[in-house]
């Protein structure tokens, strides 16, 4: 579905990646782990169109994405849930949602997408008209998830949708990834918690400052004696 071929960015004078390859086939959670500033951000972001690459080819569905921009990348079908979830603060949770539906052509359409969301997240329906910058960290996680889910992508890009969480509410969420992704949707997913990732994933990519070490099978990683000292903090 995704293929990503010899990815190199930079940051000015930052080498950010360098020569990574990764591929997402269709139906697959795929998780990308590694230590703060390994590039795995910028991976979603240069999928994404946000950022540019230096080098490489990115490709979704046999179409070439690579310089391709971010609006027309969301039309292809890839949406991105952004590391901080970044909703709009001053609006309330349905205008939030509304602003994920841009690409929607009809309010009946808009008005499906929202039902949708509140049907997987009900508290964002209980919610629906409070600013979204009142929200607890948990449920502007679920809204910034709502918001990428109303563009019906076919792969959506989940940046760190644990970070800042009670562990009760990542394992609440990680139970919804499971269920967004079991509903049809393909997942690329960046995770410093690296054990939950890789108890959802199918597969996996280890990233060591922005080169790809390790890849594979997530359960076969989550077993290999490098990334549980490395990353599992055994
Ligand atoms: P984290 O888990 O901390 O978010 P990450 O693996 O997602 O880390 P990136 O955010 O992709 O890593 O960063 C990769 C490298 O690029 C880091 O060294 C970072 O400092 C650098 N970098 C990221 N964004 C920028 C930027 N806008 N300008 C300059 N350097 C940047």
């Amino acid at each position: 579905m995704l293929s990503v071929e010899n990815l190199s960015v930079n940051y000015g004078a930052i080498r950010a990646l360098h020569d990574v390859s990764c591929r997402v086939e269709q139906g697959e959670i795929v998780a990308l782990i590694g230590a703060n500033g390994a590039g795995k951000t910028t991976i979603l972001n240069t999928i994404s169109g946000i950022v540019p690459s230096m080098g490489g080819v990115i490709a979704f569905e046999g179409t070439e994405i690579t310089r391709m921009a971010p609006h027309l990348i969301v039309r292809k079908g890839i949406c991105q849930v952004p590391e901080g979830r970044r909703v709009f603060a001053r609006m309330s949770v349905q205008e939030n949602l509304e602003m994920g539906g841009f690409i929607l052509s009809g309010k009946q359409e808009v008005a499906r997408g929202i039902e949708r969301a509140f049907t997987l997240f009900p508290r964002l329906a209980e919610r629906r008209k409070q600013p979204a910058r009142t929200l607890s960290g948990g449920e502007q996680q679920m809204l910034a998830m709502g918001r990428a889910l109303m563009s019906n992508p076919r792969l959506l890009l989940l940046d760190e949708p644990s970070m800042g969480l009670a562990p009760m509410l990542v394992e609440k969420i990680f139970e919804i990834v499971v269920e967004i992704n079991k509903s049809g949707t393909t997942i690329m997913l960046v995770e410093q918690n690296a054990s939950m990732a890789l108890s959802i994933a199918h597969r996996a990519y280890v990233l060591e400052t922005g080169e790809v070490v390790l890849s594979g099978d997530a359960g076969e990683l989550a077993r290999n004696p490098e990334v549980r000292k490395a990353y599992l903090g055994e």
